[in-house]
């Protein structure tokens, strides 16, 4: 069947024009359909579907197909079931980061839609899965006209969060963020003690949500912690985990809480995490995760429509990987998340500047970073060892050769790499359209002042997480 798919995703076009033939049949049909009743009609219609569709693109049967929309690659077969693709977690031969036998269905998606007479993939956020549709026919909807293929980003005007990040990165400031991770315990002071390096040093911490797919303290429950200390947190929120009720939720006790700037995350599969066994729920992705919580906050209602007697105020974030292939896909996904709600992004490591400089082209090119404030990622990475563990272990890292040899020569690796994060940093701060950094030392918090002292990127400016005697002094 593999191969079917693979036939029909690199002949775009003809599939393209068969379907939109089709559609425009059933759309005629709509009046006989309506007459028979769609009771009648399911189970022979629904059947033919399933047999078709099946064997020329291994059709899932969602009952919401986006095949007009996605090249004609079926995007139920991405194992994370993401309806806008690609992950940042793609490999660099275009494999896909759950599956290395098969190449990334959204990758194939890309260039199918290179193949179609539009030469592109459609810019409209695919609609999550309603799953209480799957194994019904899609046919039948498009003919009685209750087929919705995309999501209506918001009209309403964009709210302003309020917070100090968003205040920030509006004076034009180039922020510096770090990344926290929770701890394995219920205790708020294994909370506060990883946090003290950071003061005086950054602007906000990034807290993960289950990073890897390993349990750790929720993001919310830490991101509280962070709060209460005088640091603004910036709360991961993945899909991973939770269903659109229980994100909803969540976005609203968080903002209740004072946890304003969010991440939206697809996440990490949980085959890479410590319950490989645990249920993938990924009901939304980031795009549809965006486009809930800006629905929530711009026009104060829930996606089901169901109004808000409070509207959140929120500050919303993307993740993105500039190494990732296809940079072209990877900068039309970028701006279908700022069409989603994304205000700004953190990306993926960026070791590799030549291609972070490639990748920025493409972005000032299309006008986006006047739309997003992009922040860059970096870490220090302590030997060659650790190099290669990360570029073949962490999906998504890219590492160039040089880089790795670099370390292996080194006397004093640790030295070494936290003199490269240095270097980079530089560099990064100097590429026009990046406002900012965020620093992802794992198991290396102890080295995040030394590296941005360093780097000098915070310039004379004092950092929103004061230090202690300032603090107190406020
Ligand atoms: S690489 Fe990511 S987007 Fe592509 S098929 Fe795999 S999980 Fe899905």
């Amino acid at each position: 069947m593999h191969a079917m798919r693979r036939y029909a995703v690199r002949h775009p076009r003809l599939f393209g024009r068969l379907y939109r033939a089709l559609e425009t049949t059933l759309e005629a049909a709509g009046p006989l359909v309506r007459a028979l009743g769609r009771e009648r009609l399911e189970r022979p219609v629904a059947g033919a579907e399933r047999a078709i569709k099946g064997f020329l693109f291994d059709c899932r049967m969602c009952g919401g197909c986006a095949l007009s929309a996605t090249g004609m690659s079926c995007p139920m077969n991405c194992p994370k079931q993401l309806r806008n693709g690609p992950c940042g977690g793609v490999r660099q031969d275009g494999s896909c980061e759950v599956r290395p036998d098969m190449q990334c269905v959204w990758v194939e998606a890309w260039r199918g839609g290179l193949r179609t007479e539009a030469g592109t993939l459609p810019a409209a956020i695919n609609a999550p899965v309603e799953h209480d549709r799957a194994g019904t026919s899609t046919w039948l909807r498009v003919a009685e006209g209750t087929h919705r293929a995309a999501v209506l980003a918001p009209a309403a005007p964009l709210r302003p969060s309020g917070t100090r990040l968003e205040r920030l990165f509006e004076r034009g400031e180039f922020v510096v963020t770090a990344e926290f991770s929770p701890p394995d315990s219920a205790d708020p002071a294994d909370v506060r003690a990883r946090l003290e390096p950071f003061r005086g040093y950054v602007d906000a911490l990034n807290v993960t949500d289950a990073s890897g797919a390993n349990c750790h303290m929720s993001s919310l429950g830490v991101s509280v912690l962070l709060l209460q200390a005088g640091c603004e947190p910036v709360m991961q929120i993945s899909c991973r985990d939770r269903n659109r009720i229980a994100i909803q939720g969540d976005i609203l006790g968080a903002a209740a809480l004072g946890v304003r700037n969010l991440l939206c995350l697809s996440g990490d599969h949980v085959s890479n995490g410590d319950h490989p066994g645990a249920k993938h729920v990924g009901d939304l992705d980031a795009l549809t995760l965006l486009a809930a919580a800006r629905t929530m906050r711009d026009e104060g209602r829930f996606l089901s429509g169901r109004k808000l007697t409070t509207a959140p105020r929120l500050f919303l974030g993307a993740a993105d990987n500039p190494s990732a292939p296809l940079a072209e896909a990877r900068v039309a996904r970028l701006e279908k998340k700022i069409a989603a709600g994304a205000q700004f992004v953190q990306t993926q490591y960026c070791f590799d500047i030549e291609r972070l400089e490639r990748y920025m082209a493409l972005v000032r090119a299309a006008g986006l970073h006047e739309r997003i404030r992009i922040m860059a990622g970096i870490g220090p990475i302590g030997s060659a060892k650790t190099a290669r563990w990360l570029r073949s272990r962490v999906p998504g890292v890219h590492i160039p050769d040089e880089m790795v040899a670099r370390l292996e020569r080194a006397a004093d690796p640790r030295a070494e790499g936290k003199r490269i994060c240095v270097e980079l940093m530089r560099r990064i701060r100097a590429i026009p359209g990046i406002a900012g950094v965020h620093v992802m030392a794992p198991k290396q918090d102890h080295l995040v002042p030394e590296i941005v002292a360093e780097s000098g990127v915070l310039g004379r400016r004092e950092p929103l997480f004061v230090r202690r005697a300032e603090a107190e002094a406020l």
